[in-house]
């Protein structure tokens, strides 16, 4: 496999490198520098594939020979070791439930299909290798399962002080072993700068190998595009044109979409939905991109100010917003939005939506009335709503269940390390850390 930087497509890596070096020196992105369509008897086949054999021929599409196929075959087989079932609410509407891993978010099939790709290469290493990771509630948690006690790994796990549920910080601090939590004061983009920063700097590279587990690592991106496929599979027998809307904060859900589109999965349309923070919503409708400042709200894994992942879109997009804006369609919704269709969709449809996917739901009705093409709707839902236990029994008026794994961690201690949002102080701690 082929990869070029997103700022320079002459800076060209291996697969195994663009996994370890999380992103390029010129702080572009990495992208696959061939995205090989499959076959068309692939794609109209797919129902007579398991999940598993679908992502392991997506996984040799992309990777190629850099994996031997049977070497691949394992490491698809344990990272995706769970479902990804479509149920349907109505004709026009499904839900693509990816919450069926350990820590009960998609992030669960980014983070397990890394760990193992990485636990592949780093046999036979000598030094630690030490992931660096920056999360905004769901990353750590799944990270943090995915690589719990791999031998020569360690994880270092960043998070916005008092910004994530208190089952999350119980998903991220509660492991121990080779798994530590650093509880940054601040807001999740300033933990993704420290972290950013860390991988930039000379004195921290030449004493640490260092390696991001983010949603910039091509490594999350790739076994995100296989549940399009998985999706697609368990509906085309209604024979409806399909369009899939992505509850969306770094934008790597939707931009993986994108890649198993331009792999050959026939898509009729993506929607961009996202809460407050709606800069990609209002570039699409306006042509302007304008970071800003994360502001905090209901579904906060999805409170992004400047979505990493936007240089991947533009760079399939060769940054044309008369093409991007024909395949995708932004929509952003309220706190007071969120709560209201929370309650409505578990009224109409007996379907307990979390923050997030109903995120996903509001977009998919806006998008709906707004074309006049007949479609069936598939929207991601990303998370488990019992992750956000709090709010949902705000939110319902009722309690709601725990599953059990999620159960059993309230009971454990949190071991946390609080550090100011400050890079010199992040970086005295990872040197001493390590002494
Ligand atoms: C991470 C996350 C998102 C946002 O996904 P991106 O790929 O960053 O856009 C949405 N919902 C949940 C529950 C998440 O954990």
């Amino acid at each position: 496999m082929q990869l070029y930087s997103t700022n320079n497509p002459a800076l060209r890596v291996n697969f195994r490198e663009a996994l370890f070096q999380g992103l390029p020196s010129d702080n572009g992105l990495f992208m696959p520098s061939d995205l090989s369509v499959l076959p068309d008897s692939f794609i109209r086949n797919l129902s007579r594939f398991s999940f598993q054999d679908i992502a392991f021929t997506v996984a040799h599409t992309l990777i190629g020979a850099e994996i031997p196929a049977s070497d691949l075959r394992g490491i698809v087989e344990r990272a995706i070791n769970f479902p990804a079932p479509v149920v349907l609410l109505d004709e026009h509407t499904g839900i693509l439930e990816l919450f069926h891993g350990p820590s009960l978010a998609f992030k669960d099939f980014g983070a397990r299909f890394m760990a193992e790709t990485m636990s592949y290469f780093n046999r036979g290493e000598d030094q630690e290798l030490t992931i660096l990771v920056a999360t905004s509630g769901d990353t750590g948690g799944a990270v943090a399962a995915g690589f719990y006690r791999t031998p020569g790994i360690r994880v270092i796990i960043l998070y916005p002080s008092g910004k994530v549920s208190p089952l999350q910080e119980k998903q991220l601090t509660t492991l121990g072993h080779n798994i530590t939590a650093l509880e940054i004061e601040g807001t999740f983009d300033d933990c993704q700068a420290l972290v950013k920063k860390a991988f930039l700097d000379a004195d921290l590279n030449a004493r640490l190998r260092l390696s991001s587990a983010n949603s910039i690592n091509i490594a999350r991106l790739i076994p995100q595009s296989f549940y399009y496929f998985e999706a697609f599979k368990q509906v085309s027998h209604l024979n409806k044109p399909i369009v899939f809307s992505v509850p969306s904060g770094n934008f790597g859900n939707l931009t993986a979409g994108l890649l198993a589109s331009r792999m050959g999965l026939p898509v009729q349309h993506f929607i961009a939905a996202t809460n407050a923070n709606d800069v990609v919503p209002k570039y699409l409708t306006s042509g302007e991109y304008r970071p800003r400042p994360s502001v905090r709200t209901l579904s906060n894994a999805m409170d992004v100010g400047a979505p990493s992942n936007f240089a991947r879109m533009m760079d399939l997009y060769g940054s044309t917003w008369n093409t991007i804006k024909n395949d995708i369609s932004g929509f952003a919704f309220s706190d007071v939005e969120t709560e209201k269709t929370l309650r409505a969709v578990d009224q109409q449809y007996h379907y307990l939506l979390d923050p997030h996917g109903v995120i996903g739901y509001l977009a998919l009705r806006q998008y709906q009335a707004t074309t006049k093409k007949e479609c069936l709707g598939i929207i991601l839902e990303t998370a488990h709503p019992a992750k956000f236990r709090e709010d949902m029994e705000r939110i319902l008026h009722r309690t709601i269940d725990i599953p059990e794994r999620l159960a059993e961690l309230q009971h454990r201690p949190k071991v946390s390390t609080i550090l100011p949002a400050d890079f010199d102080t992040f970086q005295s701690y990872l040197l001493e850390e390590n002494t």
